[in-house]
């Protein structure tokens, strides 16, 4: 940094700012260094909310690209709302599987077949079934409700999930 002898106004050049008044080599004046204005507290602190806000400001948009991408690549997605049991004339108790395949999407979609599949203890697959729902196109953010009953006993089954069928292909 520069100092100026407010005197004879010859400049000098100082690593910091000394402690002491410093006296000016040409013409014996002294004089008291001031420091350098502080950055205030409060200037540092707006500085450090507005890089905080745009942080979290990226931070959103990459979540919404995200989901943008996320939506793009499923477009369709099946969800379970309830699972009943039915007991048939054979006096066999099954699972309905109620639920929706909704259409998160702009545009219209045909609707693929479903597969549920029922899982036992530990995971075991215990079956898969495929069905087609009602409806086979989807509106842009339409969405269609199912219904099906397995095939299969309810004993030994631990968990149901329910799956798009892959169309294969992009
Ligand atoms: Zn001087």
């Amino acid at each position: 940094m520069k100092t100026i002898c407010d005197f004879c106004k010859t400049e000098y050049s100082i690593d910091a700012v000394p402690n002491m008044p410093v006296r000016c080599a040409v013409c014996g004046h002294t004089w008291v260094v001031p420091h350098p204005p502080r950055r205030s507290p409060w200037l540092v602190f707006i500085a450090a909310l507005c890089a905080l806000l745009a942080a979290i400001v990226f931070a959103v948009a990459v979540i919404a690209q995200n989901k943008i991408t996320e939506i793009r690549e499923n477009p369709l997605v099946a969800e379970i709302g309830e699972i009943t049991t039915i007991t048939g004339d054979d006096d066999i108790t099954r699972f309905v599987v109620d639920g929706r395949v909704v259409n998160r999407s702009d545009q219209i979609y045909g609707v693929p077949g479903l597969i549920i599949t029922s899982y036992g203890r530990d995971g075991i697959l215990v079956d898969r079934q495929r069905f087609m729902p009602s409806a086979t196109l989807l509106d842009a953010g339409a969405a269609v409700e199912f219904s099906h009953v397995l095939s299969v006993p309810i004993a030994g089954v631990d968990k149901i999930a329910v799956e798009l069928e892959q169309t294969g292909g992009q």
